[in-house]
């Protein structure tokens, strides 16, 4: 019961909205072509395809990872929302939140959730490309804010989000997954349809959904959320190194089903117009 209760106020954006303002449940059989309001006509939208040539060097202070080094406090909260594979990020065991600082953040922006984009056994399925290569897949960590009340009311503000994007590549013998990212994944068999969830135990970090990607070397620009209602909200940082992965873990992703029972694939967005953006890059360096 207190579970259930827990839970609800943990629906946390960007899937909180599962209708689009003229009330149709939205979906990403066109990639996003046909969202409407501001995912239409914004002019600071995500994702982007990123020119390593084109960025400009950021020489800012690294990000700060403030307790993604301590393990999480179980049980986790795991959902299939229809339109993607979310995780809820509870306090560490500790009982302080995870949160980034530093970078181009004012502030301390906390840890609430992450989720996947994927593709399909033809086709990769990042959301961010990184020299005209998209990958197999991407993870968000999605932060608010902490002056900000809830993540709702954070999406109406500029600053009121940071996602840290990890772009994941099946390779043959991946080395060493993240034994975080192994556990979530292997959960998925338990929410195969739209609103299935499950709860896993904890015993993993933030750092443990990452692995040994340099947190140091990153890209960063101002965007919005890939889905709707694309709020222009959302200080990116997408880290430079790829996490490898293997086939059988990003294999389990392309079997879910999504709200209206098709195959849960390809679903991210198409890539948005810079519109003169700025894009940083932090080289790694301590
Ligand atoms: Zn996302």
């Amino acid at each position: 019961m207190q579970a259930n209760v827990f839970h609800k106020l943990f629906l946390w954006l960007p899937f909180a909205y599962h209708h689009t303002s003229n009330g149709m449940e939205w979906n990403y059989l066109t990639n996003g072509k046909t969202w409407t309001d501001l995912c239409a006509t914004g002019k600071q939208q995500s994702p982007i395809a990123f020119d390593i040539q084109k960025t400009r060097e950021l020489k800012s202070p690294r990000i700060y990872f403030a307790n993604y080094n301590v393990e999480l406090k179980g049980p986790i909260f795991i959902k299939n929302n229809g339109h993607t594979i979310s995780m809820d990020i509870p306090a560490t065991i500790n009982g302080q939140p995870p949160f980034i600082s530093g970078g181009r953040l004012r502030g301390r922006y906390l840890a609430k959730g992450l989720h996947f984009h994927w593709g399909s056994p033809n086709s990769n399925g990042s959301e961010h490309t990184i020299n005209n290569r998209r990958y197999d897949a991407e993870m968000h960590i999605v932060h608010r804010n902490a002056k900000y009340i809830d993540i709702i009311d954070a999406a109406e503000k500029k600053d009121g989000l940071a996602v840290i994007g990890v772009l994941l590549e099946i390779v043959k013998e991946p080395i060493a997954i993240p034994t975080g990212l192994t556990k979530v994944i292997n959960a998925v068999i338990e929410t195969p349809r739209d609103e299935s969830n499950t709860t896993i135990p904890a015993g993993f970090s933030l750092d443990e959904m990452i692995g040994n990607v340099d947190h140091n070397d990153f890209l960063s620009y101002d965007g919005s959320l890939t889905t709707p209602l694309c709020h222009e909200a959302v200080s990116w940082t997408v880290f430079t190194q790829i996490l490898p992965v293997s086939f059988s873990m990003v294999s389990k992703l392309w079997k879910l089903r999504d709200h209206c029972n098709h195959p849960m694939i390809n679903n991210f967005r198409d890539i948005q117009d810079l519109n003169n953006r700025p894009v940083y890059h932090r080289f790694g360096r301590a």
